[in-house]
This record gives structure tokens, C-alpha cells and sequence, in this order.
């Protein structure tokens, strides 16, 4: 066993703190990774704060985790000691019902191990995340990391780029469809620049006027308001495809009016309060509303490769582990530009 300094949450309303813990032995299919940077998801925070449920206390979350391997199993063939590796949201999963054997081990019918806060099936407890020095992940669990790419900015591709990715291509998305992405956070700048390497004429809905010129630089057409009724009457019924990527409780049925006839909205945004729909909203014109969730370990490879050739990677902001709690409290504001990335050599000294 090898000790893990990290960060945890202790309680939904206390900041977060250090902890220390144990990560397990290598096993023959592992791959030890020590752990250099790992992003912030506005997740960690539903996560942490009970947000969604009873969080697991001690809660160690973390998601985006990019570092490089320490050791490897006598099994392995993907990665050797040196390497660049990626953890997303995901360790585990049955890896034999029809969900995993299509590559959606996000949908495992048994129920994925997710990264963090989750049940570890096969050892008993539950699983602690990147806000850590080292984790060690089954072979088939980790991801290729491209050395061509800035490794802290690349961090955040493991949970709002596949996020954002997933659905994107699941919809085929691409040229000659007006695409909407809600939201300039995290999640929502990766939208914009994905929807936008694939072809897509791509529009911002945002609440903050001040994220214009980021948005326009990011690579949307045009920046609608969302609070601007005008601005929104402008663009009713006009779009292909919305990506909605808002952290909390908002209406649905404004931006369900921004979609055409047979148009698609998909929620990827994970409001802790339901959310209300207007029967009306999908009747007039047939339209569809329909989720998303993360993406399964073959397309998040995929979409590593993709971000990798189209040179994509987060708008960072990094921080040291320290800020943490301070970080939080930004990202709750929706003040992130846009992504907070952990600098882990914080936590080392
Ligand atoms: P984030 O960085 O906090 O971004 C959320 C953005 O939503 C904000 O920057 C803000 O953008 C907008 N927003 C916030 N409150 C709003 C409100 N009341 N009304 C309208 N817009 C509002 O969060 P994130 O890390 O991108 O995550 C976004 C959501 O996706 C979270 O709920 C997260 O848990 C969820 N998530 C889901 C998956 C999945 O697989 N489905 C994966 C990862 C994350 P503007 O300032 O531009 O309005
Ligand atoms: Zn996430
Ligand atoms: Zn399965």
C-alpha cells in the first residue's frame, strides 16, 4: 500500500482539509499513477456538499486527473513507467452486460465504479479521487495522454471535454447546424470549442454579459443573453441542437423555444433541484429533450485523439491545492475562466 496525501470533505457544510489515506498495491493489470494536475468540476462541489445525496465522508473528489506512471502491473501492455496517463470519472465497470460490451461502461447494467465517493465492488469501501498525490487504476481505466499538449490544460478534457464530446457526436453534430451551448462555465467552453472543430455554427445562451469576448474568442458566432427577452425572440425556433451545461436550477422551457422542428436539447447540467417542463415547450414544434452522461473509456480516447489534433485543451486556471475552498466559492459564483486546475506539487511539499 502506498499513503495518498490529499484533500477531502468531511461534512456538507465544512471547507475541505488534508487527509491521508492509503492507495492499494499494484495488481497485475494496475497502472500507478502519480498524480500532477487535476481539475475542479463543479461535480466535486455537488459531490462534497451532499448536494445530489449523502456524500461518503471523508469525501475525496477529483475527476480530470492527468499524471504520469509510476509503476505497472506484470500485465500491462498499454502503459509503461514513465508514461503520460489520464483518469476520468470512471475506474471500473462489469465489462461483460450489453451497456459495457457497447463501450458504455458509464451505463454498466451492474452499476460503473465511478472515480470518487463510489462503492469499490470488487475491494470493499469507497473510491477516493484526484485531489491526491497518486491513484492507481485498472489498465483498461486509463487514458492515453498526449505529450503535445500544455498536461494541466489537458486535465479537464477528462470530464467536461468527453461530457461535452459525448453528446456532440452521439447527435452528429457538425456543419451547417446551429448549435446552442447554456452556460459558460466548464463544461460549457469545451462545448463551445468542440461544437465548433466540428463544423457547427455555434452560439452561446449565457446570464453573464461579461463573457462575451471569451465566448467570441472561444468560438461561438454570437452571444445571446439569456435573460434579454429580445435578444432570445431573435433566435426562437431557429435551432438544430442545444447543449444546456447550467449547475443549477433554471428554466428548461426558455431554451427548449430556442429549438426548430424536430430540434434536440440535451441536459448535461446536473441541477440538484428537479426541474420544470411545459408539456407545450416539446409539443410546438415536436421537439426533443433527452440527457447525457460523461462518455464511455473508448470515446474518451477518442476524444483525446480528437482534442489532440485539433489542439483543444481547457482554458485554465490553476491553483494551488490550498485555494481550494476558495475556488469553490468562484465556480458556485459562475466566476471560472473556466476551468480550475490543481497544481498537485502543492500538496507534495
Ligand atoms: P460551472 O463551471 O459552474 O459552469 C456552470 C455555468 O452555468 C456557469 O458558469 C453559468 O454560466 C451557468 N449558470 C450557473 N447558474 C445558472 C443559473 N442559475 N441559470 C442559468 N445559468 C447558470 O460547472 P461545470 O463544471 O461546467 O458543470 C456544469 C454542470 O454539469 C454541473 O451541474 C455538473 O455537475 C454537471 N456535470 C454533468 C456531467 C454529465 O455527465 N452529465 C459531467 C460533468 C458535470 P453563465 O455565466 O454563462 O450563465
Ligand atoms: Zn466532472
Ligand atoms: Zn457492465
Amino acid at each position: 500500500m502506498t499513503t495518498a496525501k490529499a484533500y477531502a470533505g468531511f461534512s456538507a457544510t465544512t471547507p475541505l482539509a488534508p487527509y491521508s489515506f492509503e492507495r492499494r498495491d499494484v495488481g497485475p493489470l494496475d497502472v500507478q499513477i502519480e498524480i500532477l494536475f487535476c481539475g475542479v468540476c463543479h461535480s466535486d462541489i455537488h459531490t462534497v456538499r451532499s448536494e445530489w445525496g449523502p456524500a461518503n465522508y471523508p469525501c475525496v473528489p477529483g475527476h480530470e486527473i492527468v499524471g504520469r506512471v509510476t509503476a505497472v502491473g506484470r500485465d500491462v501492455k498499454k502503459f509503461k513507467t514513465g508514461d503520460l496517463a489520464g483518469v476520468g470519472c470512471m475506474v471500473d465497470s462489469c465489462r461483460e452486460c450489453s451497456s459495457c460490451k457497447a463501450g458504455f461502461e458509464q451505463f454498466c447494467l451492474a452499476g460503473a465504479t465511478f472515480t470518487y465517493n463510489n462503492p469499490d465492488k470488487k475491494r470493499g469501501g469507497f473510491t477516493c479521487g484526484g485531489y491526491s498525490t497518486s491513484i492507481v487504476v485498472d489498465e483498461a481505466f486509463t487514458l492515453k495522454i498526449s505529450d503535445k499538449l500544455d498536461l494541466a490544460a489537458t486535465a479537464p478534457l477528462l470530464c467536461a471535454g468527453i461530457t461535452t464530446y459525448s453528446p456532440l457526436r452521439h447527435w452528429k453534430v457538425g456543419k451547417g447546424q446551429k448549435v446552442g451551448i447554456v452556460g459558460l462555465g466548464g463544461l460549457g467552453h469545451m462545448g463551445l470549442k468542440i461544437a465548433s472543430a466540428m463544423g457547427a455554427e455555434v452560439y452561446l445562451f449565457t446570464t453573464s454579459p461579461g463573457k462575451t469576448k471569451d465566448a467570441l474568442r472561444l468560438g461561438a458566432k454570437d452571444v445571446i443573453i439569456s435573460k434579454n427577452e429580445d435578444e432570445m425572440k431573435k433566435h426562437a425556433g431557429s435551432f438544430d441542437f442545444i447543449l444546456d451545461c447550467v449547475a443549477a436550477k433554471h428554466d428548461l422551457n426558455a431554451y427548449l423555444q430556442m429549438l426548430k422542428l424536430d430540434g434536440t436539447m440535451v441536459l448535461v447540467g446536473a441541477s440538484p433541484e428537479p426541474l420544470e417542463l411545459d408539456a407545450f415547450s416539446l409539443f410546438f414544434p415536436r421537439r426533443i429533450l433527452t440527457g447525457s452522461l460523461i462518455g464511455g473509456i473508448a470515446e474518451t480516447q477518442e476524444m483525446l485523439d480528437f482534442c489532440a489534433e485539433h489542439g483543444i485543451v481547457s482554458d485554465i486556471e490553476m491553483i494551488t491545492i490550498q485555494k481550494i475552498n476558495e475556488a469553490y466559492e468562484r465556480v458556485i459564483k459562475s466566476d471560472v475562466k473556466y476551468r480550475f486546475v490543481i497544481d498537485m506539487k502543492s500538496l507534495k511539499s
